[in-house]
């Protein structure tokens, strides 16, 4: 792995430098949209990193961090945080989640980011009322709706509620007590298809949502590839592995 074999200085400095260049290409796509950089908010995605690289990002100020899978986040942040104690990382849920995992990613995550159905949303208040009941756990978890841009067939796979039942599940959040705090929306843009009609479409489900639920004003999306064409759309959060880390190979996508 490229932390190994550069040491940590060269990683560090290969890092800072992506680093850079990621915020250049928020900074640009805000001014070109009219925006202000600080309205967007970047998450660094670590899946398939290690927790070197979170620790070293940490140190290069950026605390918001992202996994996709609850088998390979819960040890990273646990390593994380014996590596940098002082550190004030926040970590980020953003991709499919089983019902069974809830309990666990209550013990690691600030926010989950890919709540699609209320059974999912049941599952992870009753997982961090269980924590705060045990002392684990002081905050509420914060919530993202995960929206599909999808057809039918992929959202199967791929995961994320249907925009028009997007208001559904936010109420259900919003009544189901302090546990869950329903922050805003995310979505992933679909495959093989112009993310702009999508990113346009996701921004008006989320206004649709944010009418009922004023302090639902997080819109997450954009990634590596579509950052720009997210911002444009109003994108509050971009998450961003491949072009902070390096590329992942074929195997993780
Ligand atoms: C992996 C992942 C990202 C980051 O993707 P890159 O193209 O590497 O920037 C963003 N969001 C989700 C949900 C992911 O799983």
């Amino acid at each position: 792995m490229a932390a190994e074999s550069q040491g940590e200085p060269g990683r560090r400095a290969e890092l800072a430098a992506s680093l850079e260049q990621v915020r250049g290409r928020i900074d640009a796509a805000c001014t070109a949209a009219g925006r202000a950089p600080g309205e967007v908010r970047l998450l660094a995605v670590t899946k398939t990193f290690p927790a070197s690289d979170a620790a070293l990002l940490s140190d290069l100020g950026l605390t918001d961090l992202a996994e996709n899978r609850d088998q390979e986040a819960a040890p990273k942040a646990a390593e994380v945080a014996e590596l940098r104690p002082e550190a004030a990382v926040r970590w980020h849920m953003v991709g499919r989640l089983q019902r069974n995992k809830a309990k666990s990613v209550a013990g690691w995550a600030s926010e989950v980011q890919s709540v699609d159905s209320e059974r999912l949303a049941e599952a992870l208040a009753k997982a961090v009322r269980g924590a705060q009941d045990a002392g684990t756990r002081s905050e509420p978890l914060d919530v993202l709706l995960q929206a599909s841009l999808d057809t039918a067939e992929d959202a199967q796979r791929r995961g994320g509620c249907p925009l028009e039942e997007l208001p559904q599940l936010a109420d259900a959040i919003a009544r189901s007590g302090e546990a869950l705090r329903l922050r805003g929306v995310m979505a992933v843009a679909p495959l093989d298809a112009d993310p702009e009609p999508a990113f346009a479409r996701l921004a008006e489900a989320h206004a649709r949502v944010r009418s009922d639920h004023p302090d639902a004003v997080e819109l997450s999306a954009g990634m590596s590839g579509d950052l720009e064409a997210a911002v444009a759309h109003g994108s509050t959060c971009v998450r961003v592995g491949t072009a902070l880390l390096g590329g992942r190979g074929l195997a993780s996508p």
